[in-house]
Formats: structure tokens, C-alpha cells, sequence
């Protein structure tokens, strides 16, 4: 049997965004377009029993990552409904995350990411010049400064200790094909 290492999960099909490289809207895929905006409950459902079935059926944990479109477009009901689903059918070793931008991170949909032990990654092109020449708003506005607030959020909340350890990482900032430097991102990061 072939071992799943990571499930990607599409729950959202819109993005508060619009970045010029973005694969789904400008670059000529529209399949989105046909798409329910989330994720319905019964793919939740559907989707849960398939993974209890592959946790009983595979030793080796498997991770699963939910993306989008914006995933915390959600909301944090159906994202609570979504976590909760997925806790239900597959133990705390397996790390869920969700890949953001970061934009719409609040302190309840943190606080929801800590009761579920769900980690985040935050989508950054490094420094300020190079992250809004492509990661625009849908009026061409950099979201530079926007992402940052996301981030200093995560920072402050009371699990942020939690929030850092290695196995149940909630903030690991994921540089896309931009980045220039890692160190530099480091120091910038420690800043905000
Ligand atoms: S945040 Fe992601 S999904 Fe949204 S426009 Fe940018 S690359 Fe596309």
C-alpha cells in the first residue's frame, strides 16, 4: 500500500486577494468559477469518514492541510464545524494546518486553532517592496502591512508560547518564490 504523507484540502473557493502569479485567477484556470464558495457539510462529513477510514488503515500519520482560495474565509462557525469534524475523526498527532494569507486572522479564529491544535501557515513574499509588487489586493493595494497585523496577532496571543514549539507549530511563515533572504525575514518578523 502506497502511504499518504499529506492531504490537501480545498475548503474555499474565493480569496479576499487578487495576486498577480495566483494560479487559480490569473492564470488561466478558471474551474473555481463552477465551485461552491466553501466547503459543504457533506464533503465535511464525507471527507471525515474517509480519513478515520485511512488513519485505521495506515500506520504512519498523515498530515492535512487546508487551503483555498482563502481558507479563513470560512469564517470561524464553519471553520469550528470544519476542526471539529476533522479532530473527531483523526488524533492530536496529526498536524492539520491551514495556509493563509493572513489577512483575516483574529483572536477568535486563534483561539479556535488552539482548542483544535491546528497550526498556521502564513503566506509572506519577504520584505515589504517584494511582497506588494504581487500580493495586491483586488484594487492593486500592497497587503504588506495587513499580513504583519496578522502575524503580530499570533504573536500576542496567550498561547503564543504553544503557538511556537515544533510539533504543534502555529506560526510558521512560509516564504513563496520571492523571498530573498531567510535571515532577513527572521529579523523582520522579530520586529513586528
Ligand atoms: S492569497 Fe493565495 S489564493 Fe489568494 S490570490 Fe494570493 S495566491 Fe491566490
Amino acid at each position: 500500500m502506497i502511504e499518504i504523507d499529506t492531504i490537501l484540502l480545498k475548503v474555499a473557493s474565493q480569496c479576499n486577494i487578487n495576486c498577480g502569479y495566483c494560479y487559480v485567477y490569473n492564470m488561466g484556470d478558471d474551474s473555481w468559477v463552477d465551485m461552491p464558495n466553501f466547503i459543504s457539510q457533506d464533503t465535511i462529513k464525507a471527507v471525515s469518514k474517509e480519513l478515520e477510514e485511512l488513519r485505521k488503515k495506515q500506520q504512519r500519520p498523515f498530515a492535512i492541510v487546508l487551503h483555498g482560495g482563502e481558507p479563513l474565509l470560512l469564517g470561524t462557525r464553519r471553520l469550528e464545524t470544519l476542526l471539529h469534524s476533522l479532530r473527531t475523526a483523526i488524533a492530536e498527532e496529526y498536524c492539520i494546518s491551514i495556509q493563509t494569507n493572513g489577512i483575516l486572522i483574529s483572536d477568535k479564529i486563534l483561539d479556535l486553532y488552539s482548542k483544535f491544535k491546528t497550526s498556521i501557515s502564513v503566506s509572506l513574499d519577504g520584505h515589504e517592496i517584494t511582497h506588494n509588487a504581487n500580493r495586491v489586493g483586488h484594487q492593486g493595494e500592497g497587503t504588506f502591512h495587513h499580513v504583519l497585523k496578522g502575524i503580530e496577532k499570533l504573536k500576542s496571543h496567550p498561547d503564543a508560547a504553544l503557538l511556537y514549539l515544533p510539533v504543534y507549530l502555529l506560526l510558521s511563515i512560509q516564504t513563496q518564490i520571492h523571498m530573498t533572504s531567510t535571515i532577513s525575514l527572521k529579523k523582520l518578523i522579530h520586529k513586528t
